[in-house]
């Protein structure tokens, strides 16, 4: 290889290199605005029905309910903290206790 050739090969390659950064950078930020743009259409809208979710207090969490179709919709872990206030030997506790493995959902 000709010294012009690795001068090339080095440019070619640091030229590709900038190339991908920048379309990387593009397609995250494409990224975000497709999720900004899903978060406004779809926020508090039942997945199922489309109607807007109200919310609703179950204890002490703030559950999201549909009015139409009466689907309930838990955000990250307030199935915990509901199934964790539940009585012991309640079905949330055998649940919670199931999903910890502390408990095998069929007794042999
Ligand atoms: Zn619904």
């Amino acid at each position: 290889m000709k010294p012009n050739q690795k001068e090339d090969e080095y440019i070619w390659v640091q030229e590709m290199q900038l190339r991908m950064a920048k379309l990387a950078k593009e397609q995250q930020a494409e990224s975000e605005a497709e999720k900004r743009h899903l978060k406004l259409t779809h926020w508090m809208h039942c997945p199922k029905c489309g109607q807007k979710l109200s919310s609703e207090k179950c204890g002490t969490v703030e559950i999201d309910v549909c009015p139409s179709c009466k689907g309930v919709w838990l955000d990250k872990g307030e199935l915990g903290t509901i199934v964790e206030g539940a009585d012991q030997g309640s079905f949330f506790h055998t649940c919670l206790q199931i999903m910890r493995g502390r408990q095998s959902p069929i007794k042999l």
